[in-house]
């Protein structure tokens, strides 16, 4: 495989560097996103990063979305945001930012490609290649979420057969684009057959519709028992918001790390890259992060841009690195790696072999 999700690069045709919002997120955001930027920065990449601020820092200053207005305006302006992973507190306090900027935005299809770096990167599963693509709006994600009585909460689950029809068809467009053979949709229409039942039936529609691509559906639970077992037996996976976000995890840990997870945000002329991970607090600050996720979520934003040869150096210089056995903490393993580097000398390594 030349290349990570098989798209032909085209020649880039940009004479003018694309304005790119850049937000450094909380905990490891700042030293994966300057991890990044630096490896961009050297890689020649046609970007002229926007920075914006939003987060914790905002919270602390009173702006209740964690988003000041300036930044919406930037990211609107500009319709691409780059952005480290942000803080949300857990049981309480301010709403997740990053679900308000999904939903705000209209970034409906979160797609996430998890695939096996064998044999740079040990794995128990070196044909593992999972293109997931998790419904970004509705579901329990919606934020209808109230407390009845003292003892009795409740969130309501939405969806809606228009999101539904609209993420699927992309699944099946992008496993078309990509040269993909198999979709299959993960539900639990077993049990919630309204809503979930929606959602399967608009995916058996849609899938008459792709007669050269063969689709399936399974239950999530056994689904994820499957994927976590022999991933290397499914190729696209389309699901609901809350199934979509779990699996991923679950996915790209299997190939090695969650820190090697990249995600791009897609909605009508408007997208947002994105690690698949959290900031990580336990390890911030530590030069420890692993800036790999954001850097492929990173080399999707130039595609996305039309700056296709950017990313292909890039990524070659990104699995050189990985190929000579430079690895950060969480994917080194005594014996298959040959050094352990921080992010810092990670990225470094990069940009040596661009
Ligand atoms: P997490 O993904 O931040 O961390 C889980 C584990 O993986 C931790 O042990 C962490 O050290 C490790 N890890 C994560 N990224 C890594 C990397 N790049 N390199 C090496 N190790 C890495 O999940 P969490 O701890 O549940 O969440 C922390 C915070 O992040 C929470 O506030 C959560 O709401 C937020 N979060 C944000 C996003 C986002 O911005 N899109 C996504 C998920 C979680």
């Amino acid at each position: 495989r030349p290349d990570h999700d098989r798209r032909p690069q085209p020649a880039s045709k940009l004479t003018q560097p694309v304005d790119v919002a850049l937000a450094q997120g909380d905990g490891i955001g700042p030293e994966i996103t300057d991890a990044v930027c630096r490896i961009l920065d050297a890689a020649g990449a046609r970007v002229r990063f926007v920075p914006v601020t939003m987060g914790e820092r905002c919270y602390l200053d009173g702006v209740s979305s964690g988003i000041p207005a300036e930044a919406w305006d930037v990211i609107r302006k500009h319709g691409v945001l780059l952005k480290g992973p942000i803080t949300t507190p857990q049981g309480g306090g301010y709403k997740s930012l990053n679900v308000t900027l999904r939903k705000a935005l209209g970034l409906f299809a979160n797609v996430r490609p998890c695939r096996a770096w064998h044999p740079w990167i040990e794995t128990r599963h070196p044909d593992m290649d999972v293109l997931i693509v998790r419904e970004n709006e509705e579901d329990t994600y919606a934020g209808i979420e109230h407390r009845q009585t003292n003892e009795v909460t409740q969130c309501l689950k939405l969806i809606s057969s228009p999101g539904s029809e609209r993420l699927i068809r992309y699944a099946f467009e992008l496993a078309r684009a990509q040269g993909r053979k198999r979709v299959d949709c993960f539900s639990k229409d077993n049990i919630m057959k309204l809503t979930d039942g929606l959602f399967h039936r608009i995916f058996d529609r849609v899938a008459e519709e792709y007669p050269d691509i063969e689709s399936g559906h399974m239950i999530i639970d056994i689904g994820t028992a499957l994927l976590a077992d022999r991933p290397e037996r499914f190729d696209v996976i389309v699901a609901p918001n809350l199934y979509g976000d779990i699996i991923s995890d679950v996915a790209a840990q299997i190939t090695g790390s969650v820190g090697l997870g990249g995600s791009a945000n897609i909605g009508e002329g408007i997208a947002m890259f994105e690690a698949v991970h959290g900031s990580a607090p336990d390890i911030a600050g530590q030069d420890l992060a692993n800036p790999s996720g954001l850097l492929l979520a990173a080399i999707e934003m130039l595609r996305y841009i039309g700056d296709g040869e950017t990313a292909n150096r890039v990524f070659a210089a990104w699995t050189a690195t990985l190929a000579d056995g430079l690895h950060t903490a969480d994917i080194h393993r005594p014996g298959h790696s040959r050094e352990r580097l921080g992010t810092r000398a990670f990225a470094d390594a990069v940009i040596e072999r661009l």
